[in-house]
């Protein structure tokens, strides 16, 4: 008998209900007892929701995040929380957010670092440590999940961060050797593992992705140390594994002492192999083969065909799950009422994505004629999704196939384009531009939820933006700015914007997923093949142009970043999909030129978010992400000024892709680092223009003209000051203008300054 099993599930509620009981909380309109009883009622339905499967995970909740969790349970809280009294959740909160709720309990504190979870949008607390942090266990979350999962009749299975995970993944504050505390962390896993084995558990999940990425000798010789120690408790233990291939890692992983193996089948496919065959038995092999990640229902029979091989040879050692946790997908496609008939039938949420493992159990145990006819309606919904007109077009495939070298080439060099911009701009030195977004006011945002819902006629609505436009260019003059922008007011979000003008893009009403805390996105769903009906921006952009004489840089949303922060079609390489929307946007470029736009700007913030998690396969992925760039860019005359931008600030090992982009200017985040990022660009000798952010925009202070004018005196170290840019790390969309004005006006007076200055040499 094949048995199955779930690595985690969604724990934010179909209805996104632990977001608003957190936020309620925060902000003291409910106490928390009410959101102790929100947490365990989703537990509780969520459970209910996994009936089917043989084993359920316990633990996989949180109020947070995961890691978070385990740094509790290991009684590793950052140190500047430990002498909290109260509440061990409020003080769960001061390290994920700051502070727990609005105004009763205790002092702010500084939050925890967050970053991201592997290659995924979901965000952790990095785990902090120091060459003296030592560990306690604090099994008390995990043995209350636990017997609330047993009252309901739960086949409970808990679920823990493995020990070289946390420590590969959390951060030596002093620069010690994290390593060194895997033999004081270990004791603590023991003993964990010893009361759940007390408590009456039969298997432990425990997850150590990092055996997807490479490993020096080192971190391999850390697993060895680690299991043959938690080798020796009573539970089973089953190493997870997800988000790739094992690769180099194989052999250390089927010779560690476990009782069983989950690797991600669909990732790793290349594993499977080898772990059927030479996995030692008793051991269990677990396959995640359906997509944890994505949102298409999988094709059943193809997986059949595959499988049933394997648990002919397996037998009872064979289970099946999600390649990896469901956290990364939505909850439930039943509820949703607005996508088309068709898309809807190609898509599986979290619900429906245990029910194929289920029903892929069921024929794999009593036959594929148990389930004939549900093989039959998943063949049939494949079928008319491959066959779809929706999806195919032949004019996009035939663009696609006409790419050549010279598309995403421009018609000179550098040096050529920036003397004949020059020409027509008339720029003075140090140019001030913003990065797009203007402040996105409770009266725009309140415009578009009236004009959405059919309350605010288009006419209304577009007179609404347009004004929004216009006191955003008066504002913009009265600043002095050099690089105008429209404000953005009209957007609601830059990858939603476009995909909802765009053929090939669907959006679902609740296909929330958690980003990090209470924070949820909704990603579009790209299923077609990409098409631009017509013009996207060109009219609001020349009507903000028609308000002024100085340069009305146009906004657009990159190629890259459209498919990085989209469901993406798993139909066809992610690097087609990434050429139809270059294509698309290519047209858009060509438009906005052609009427008379002289600066365009194309954002790429996600480009670093698609590296591969395995650097051996980073330069694959830059080469066409780049190439993609360059279509978009490469059809204008020299005269057309493109631009880019980037908020992040980690360039060194990705700098000769960037300057492989080509652009004129790239605007990037630099203002926390006190322009020592530039390092990259100034080693490299990056050869285009540079804008380094001088206002750290996430924050609410206001900087001073002097700050901004030391700021570019760094960055003239390294950048020759003709090539420099003044702008804000990023768009200004969710400040307040009673901040941006005074701001802004600073970053005018440092670029006067430093010009006087020049001018004076
Ligand atoms: N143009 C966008 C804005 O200004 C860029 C946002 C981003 O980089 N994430 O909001
Ligand atoms: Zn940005």
């Amino acid at each position: 008998m094949v048995s199955t099993h779930n690595l985690g599930f969604p724990r934010i509620g179909a209805q996104r209900e632990l977001k608003f009981a957190l936020e309620s909380y925060w902000k003291d309109a409910s106490s928390l007892d009410e959101l102790k009883a929100t947490g365990a009622r989703l537990r509780r339905r969520h459970w209910a929701d996994q009936k089917n499967l043989t084993w359920a995970p316990v633990g996989d909740f949180a109020f947070y995040d995961q890691m978070l969790d385990m740094s509790f349970t290991l009684g590793n809280p950052p140190e500047r929380v430990q002498g909290f009294q109260g509440d061990a959740l409020d003080n769960y909160f001061r390290v994920a957010r700051g502070r727990s709720a609005k105004a009763s309990h205790s002092t702010p504190v500084a939050a925890g670092e967050m970053t991201k979870w592997f290659n995924t949008n979901y965000h952790y607390i990095v785990p902090e440590f120091k060459a003296d942090t030592a560990f306690a266990l604090d099994a008390s979350r995990l043995l209350e999940q636990l017997q609330e999962a047993e009252a309901q009749g739960v086949h409970a299975k808990p679920v823990l961060i493995g020990p070289v995970t946390y420590l590969a993944l959390g951060k030596a504050k002093d620069d010690s050797d994290k390593l060194a505390l895997l033999e004081r962390l270990l004791p603590v896993y023991v003993e964990l593992l010893d009361r759940l084995a007390a408590a009456g558990v039969e298997w432990v999940q425990i997850d150590e992705p990092i055996l997807v990425t490479e490993l020096d000798l080192r971190w391999q010789q850390a697993f060895k140390t680690a299991y043959a120690a938690l080798a020796k408790g009573k539970v089973k233990l089953l190493l997870t594994t997800y988000f790739g291939a094992l690769k180099g890692n194989r052999d250390l992983v089927m010779a560690l002492p476990v009782a069983g193996v989950h690797i991600d089948a669909l990732n790793g496919r290349e594993d499977v192999d080898a772990l059927v065959q030479h996995l030692p038995a008793p051991k269990i092999l677990s396959l995640g083969v359906v997509d944890g990640r994505n949102i298409w229902k999988e094709d059943l029979e193809a997986l059949l065909d595959w499988l049933e091989p394997i648990a002919k040879r397996l037998g009872d050692r064979l289970w099946l799950a999600p390649s990896c946790s469901l956290l990364h997908v939505p909850v439930d496609l039943k509820s949703e009422q607005k996508l088309t008939a068709d898309v809807k039938s190609w898509l599986a949420f979290a619900l429906q994505k245990l029910d194929e493992i289920t029903l892929l159990a069921r024929a794999l145990n009593e036959g594929r004629g148990a389930v004939a006819a549900e093989l039959k309606t998943n063949r049939a919904a494949l079928d008319a999704r491959k066959g779809s007109p929706r999806v195919n077009n032949a004019a996009v495939q035939a663009a696609i196939a006409a790419i050549n070298p010279a598309s995403g080439q421009r018609q000179s060099g550098y040096e050529v384009r920036a003397a004949k911009q020059a020409a027509i701009l008339k720029l003075p030195p140090y140019p001030t531009t913003t990065i797009g977004s203007f402040p996105q006011t409770r009266e725009i945002r309140h415009a578009r939820s009236e004009h959405k819902a059919g309350r605010l006629t288009d006419a209304a609505y577009e007179a609404a933006m347009r004004a929004e436009i216009e006191h955003c260019v008066r504002e913009q003059e009265k600043l002095g700015l050099d690089v105008l922008v429209h404000g953005e007011a009209e957007r609601n979000d830059m990858v939603e914007y476009f995909g909802e003008q765009l053929g090939g893009y669907a959006f679902s009403q609740f296909g929330w997923v958690q980003s990090y805390g209470s924070r949820c996105v909704k990603p579009p769903i790209i299923f077609g093949d990409i098409n631009r009906p017509k013009a996207m921006t060109v009219a609001w952009t020349q009507y903000a142009q028609s308000l002024t004489q100085r340069p009305m840089k146009a906004m657009l949303t990159g190629p890259v970043t459209m498919l990085n922060w989209s469901f993406v079609r798993n139909d066809q390489p992610r690097s087609t999909t990434c050429k139809q929307l270059a294509l698309a946007m290519r047209a858009e470029v060509l438009d906005l030129e052609k009427a008379g736009v002289r600066v365009i700007q194309i954002d790429e913030p996600a480009l670093r978010e698609g590296l591969p998690l395995r650097k051996a396969e980073w330069q694959a992925y830059l080469d066409w992400a780049v190439e993609c760039f360059r279509i978009t860019a490469g059809g204008v005359r020299d005269e057309t000024q493109i631009h880019t931008h980037m908020c992040y600030s980690e360039f060194n090992d990705i700098i000769a892709s960037i300057a492989a982009l080509d652009a004129d200017v790239i605007t990037i985040e630099t203002s926390r680092s006190d322009m020592e990022l530039l390092d990259a660009f100034d080693h490299f000798k990056y050869p285009n223009g540079i804008g380094p952010g001088v206002y750290d925009i996430h924050s609410p202070n206001i900087p001073t003209e002097d700050h901004m004018v030391h700021l570019m005196r760094e960055a003239a170290k390294r950048i020759p000051p003709k090539r420099l840019w003044v702008n804000p790390d990023c768009g200004l969309k969710t400040r307040q203008w009673s901040e941006v004005v005074p701001a802004l006006a600073h970053m005018v007076a440092a670029a006067q300054a430093l010009r006087t200055a020049a001018a004076a040499r």
